[in-house]
Order: C-alpha cells, then structure tokens, then sequence
C-alpha cells in the first residue's frame, strides 16, 4: 500500500478534478444553499495517527449519522428491549418512507431509516428531558472523539422542525400503531437537535475508533455493541443504497444529508468524509465515490 498520506491527498485531489458534486439537501433549508464544491477526509488509523485532507476542520451538520451515536446511547440503556420495538433487517426503501412502515405495522425495519431512529431515541427520552437525553448523545460523542468542542447549530435544528412534516407524518404513524411513548412534538425536536449536531472529519474519525477497535480508543464501548452497530451499519447504513456501498467499498459505513460518512474498518481504521452534494439516495456523491477510492487503494475492504 502507498503512503496514506499521499493517498488522502490523491484522493482530494481527483475528487476536485472530477467536481461531480451532487445537490445539498433542499428539504432543509439551512442546508440548502451550502456550496456542494466542498471535500474532507480524515482518517484516524491503529498506529494512533491521524491523516486528513480538504477541509477538515469545517464543521458540517452530521444528520443521520448522530443515528449511530444515539443507537449505542440508546443501546447503553436499555440493551436489547430497543429490539422489541425496531427491527435489524434493511428496507430497499428510501430513509423517509411512509409505505413500508404501513407494511410493517408500525415496526420500523431498522434504527438507521427515519422511522426507526425516531423509535431509538423514543426509548431514550422515556424517563428525561429533552435536554438530558441529548445531552446524553453529546455527552458520548465528546467522549468517543476526545473532544469538547462538539455543538449543535440550533438555526439547523429549527430549520428541520419548521419542515419536518414527513418526519411528522412517520411520528403520528408509529404513535397510531402504539409505539411511541412520548408526546410526538417533544420526541421531534430532540431528534432534529440530535441530527443537528456539526462535527468536523478530523472529530467524526475520532469518534469512530470506539466502533473500529482501535487500540488507543477510549474505552466507552461495548465491544459487543460496537460488533453490532457496525453490522447494522453494514447492512443498513445507507438505505437503499446499501448493497451498493458494500459492493463499492466492503465496509461499515454511515451517511448523513449533511454530506457526512462514517465508516469503519475494524481493527484498521476509522474514516470519515464530508462532501454536502447528494446522490438520489441522499447519500454524499463525491463522498461515496473517495470511500470506494480508499477502499480499493488501501485494500481494506472486509470481503
Ligand atoms: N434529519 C434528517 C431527517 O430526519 C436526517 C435524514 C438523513 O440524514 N438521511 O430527515
């Protein structure tokens, strides 16, 4: 394998050459008019180091990706009774999809689509305040990225409340079928300040070495909640596009609409890019395309 700092920057480097960037999420308007010609890769590895290039220190609102971080918050919890009420299979459907909750009967097939991270933090506002549960959530990201300096951008959170009316709609539907315990306002904005948490490359790497079982991670993971979070990223991570991240890349990995991916390679590496300009999946483009780039280059593929 060649060096990887040089292949990071290669990696930068083509990703501008190319400049496929995709669309930033228009359904939340403060991500909206964000530039799409934007790229950052940060990659922590086993020796304790770690490699960046583009802009990795520019915060960027990680979204779904804060679903990982509240599944192992959540996990942490209440252990495997989250089970009862959220499946561990993927969809083929889109994050936001209304007709396959119908199918299920208001079981959301995963914690990762929408309806299913809606659930996860359900089971964790139970008993606390909007407030404790996310500060919950930060509390464990600070920890697994070694870093205070995580925040949430409120204009972002209010933005996604003030549009939110799928996410409503997915709510009163799971509430229909009696599976949430929470007054469906109240659970909304906790999700949105959840999903509006930003975090630069450099802290999402961080973060992730918990998940990859790097040798110098903090220890405030279960090493069978870590093996189980990386499964479901695998299988579930990127919606409907999953198998197609697996086939490309062969790793655990977690996308946001912020343009955010986070994806482990156990025992190797955590990496995490950001380019907000979006695929049809609303998944990061040019960030699929470095992560299938420094999959085959550094061959960390698990397959
Ligand atoms: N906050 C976003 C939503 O609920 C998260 C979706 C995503 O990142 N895929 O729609």
């Amino acid at each position: 394998m060649a060096d990887l700092a040089e292949i990071i920057s290669g990696i930068n480097e083509r990703i501008h050459e190319e400049a496929d960037w995709g669309v930033p999420a228009q359904y939340i308007p403060e991500l909206a008019g964000i530039p799409a010609d934007q790229f950052a890769i940060s990659v922590c590895t086993a020796n304790g180091r770690t490699y960046s290039a583009g802009s990795s220190h520019v915060p960027f609102s990680i979204q779904s990706i804060s679903k990982v971080f509240a599944l192992v918050t959540t996990l942490g919890r209440i252990g495997d009774q989250l089970w009862t009420r959220v499946g561990r299979e993927p969809t083929g459907t889109a994050f936001d999809a209304i007709s396959i909750l119908e199918t299920d009967a208001g079981r959301p097939r995963n914690p990762f689509i929408n309806a299913g991270a809606i659930v996860t933090t359900d089971a964790l506002l139970s008993g606390r305040e909007p407030r404790q549960a996310i500060a919950e959530i930060l509390g464990l990201i600070r920890a697994m990225a070694e870093s205070d300096e995580v925040y949430i951008n409120a204009k972002v959170a209010r933005s996604e409340k003030e549009t939110g009316a799928r996410n409503r709609a997915l709510a009163h539907y799971l509430l229909s079928h009696d599976n949430l315990d929470n007054d469906p306002e109240k659970l909304l904005g906790t999700y949105f300040h959840q999903c509006a948490i930003e975090m630069t490359t450099d802290q999402l790497a961080m973060s992730g070495r918990c998940l990859a079982d790097l040798p110098n991670a903090p220890n405030v993971i279960s090493r069978t909640h870590a093996r189980r979070v990386n499964a479901l990223m695998m299988s579930c991570g990127h919606y409907d596009a999953s198998g197609e991240f697996s086939y490309q890349v062969g790793l655990p990995g977690k996308s946001g609409v912020g343009g955010g991916i986070l994806i482990v390679a156990p025992r190797k590496a955590s990496i995490a890019i950001w380019s907000p300009g979006l695929d049809g999946y609303g998944n990061s483009k040019a960030g699929t395309r470095a992560a299938a780039m420094l999959s085959h280059q550094t061959g960390w593929s698990v397959f």
